[in-house]
């Protein structure tokens, strides 16, 4: 096998234009690992659908190559979908079919022979056994989603992809979709998913790609992004101007943002705000005021942006 069918999913200098000149994807470049759970990050807008959508077959690219398990799109087409299973973002549904007929119908357009279906065990395998003649009118937003992902799971693909899987699914059936997608992995499937929170990726990836304006930005390990996203910064008002800017070893930066506020960066693992605050009244000051920010998502991008 040669290197390059060691990806579960490989793409080369993608980029999309729309109809109408919105430039997309801008040139991305982008190897996932087979058997892992990747986290492809990024706010409204950066192009994760896009990416998803174009591997999907519904979306043609401008430029560029991209190979699911080794198969090109362009060159392979049937090889590369038989590959992937997708859960699109956006929830379409056929109302006179029951869930149970919608597996079937799909593991059907998938050549999928009728002894080797598992359309009930699917069912089951996503809490839905008991809905499964139900009419899908009766289905809530979370148990739609959760039979997309039953459906894209009917020709067994080596690759499961979720396109922001949690939107308008309640914390209970998402833990129970997290299980089932821990479950899939452990199994050997390869997961992508999208998401725009930091935490949900956090929670569940091994690895995690930022894209923001159509551009990769990051492709780390999660545990080398969550480290970048350790700094904490504190807005200290104090009651007069500040002479001499104070220092302390548990500052890791200060800035007089004017006369009266400090701007004091300092990182979470190795301090907190109390030991801060101790060392701004140490250096005599009296404080007034005291704002504090979490590191986010925004936070880890400037960061990126910054350093790059
Ligand atoms: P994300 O999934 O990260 O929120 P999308 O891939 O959906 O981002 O969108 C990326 C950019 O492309 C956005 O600016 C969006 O408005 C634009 N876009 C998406 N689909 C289309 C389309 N069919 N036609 C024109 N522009 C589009
Ligand atoms: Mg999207």
């Amino acid at each position: 096998m040669t290197e390059t069918t060691q990806a579960a999913i490989e793409i080369t200098n993608l980029t999309k234009v729309y109809a109408g000149g919105k430039r997309a994807l801008d040139n991305i470049n982008l190897t996932i690992p087979r058997g892992q759970i990747y986290g492809l990050l990024g706010p409204n807008g950066a192009g994760k659908s896009t990416t998803i959508n174009i591997l999907a077959g519904l979306v043609n690219k401008t430029s560029g190559t991209a190979k699911i398990w080794g198969f090109d799109i362009d060159q392979n087409p049937r090889n590369a979908k038989n590959s992937i299973g997708i859960v699109p973002q956006e929830i379409v549904f056929d109302p006179f079919f029951t869930p149970y007929e919608t597996l079937e119908n799909q593991a059907g357009y998938y050549g999928v022979p009728k002894d080797r279906r598992r359309s009930l065990e699917l069912l089951r395998a996503v809490h839905l056994e008991d809905k499964a003649n139900a009419y899908a009118r009766t289905l809530s937003g979370g148990m739609k989603r959760r039979l997309l992902v039953a459906k894209a799971m009917v020709h067994s693909p080596p690759i499961l992809v979720l396109d922001e899987p949690t939107a308008g699914v309640d914390v209970q059936l998402r833990q129970q979709l997290w299980a089932y997608v821990r479950e899939l992995n452990a199994q050997g499937v390869t997961i992508v998913l999208t998401t725009h929170y930091l935490e949900e990726a956090e929670e569940l990836c091994d690895r995690i790609g930022i894209i923001n304006h159509g551009r990769l930005i990051t492709d780390k390990p999660t545990r080398e992004l969550i480290a970048m996203a350790q700094e904490k910064v504190v807005q200290v008002t104090v009651d007069r101007d500040v002479a001499t800017v104070p220092d302390a070893p548990c500052f890791e930066k200060v800035e007089l943002s004017d006369p009266r506020t400090l701007t004091i960066t300092y990182m979470k693992d190795r301090a907190n705000a109390g030991q801060v605050l101790s060392a701004v009244q140490a250096s005599g000051l009296s404080i007034v005021d005291v704002v504090t920010r979490d590191p986010d998502l925004e936070d880890v991008f400037l960061n990126l942006t910054a350093a790059a």
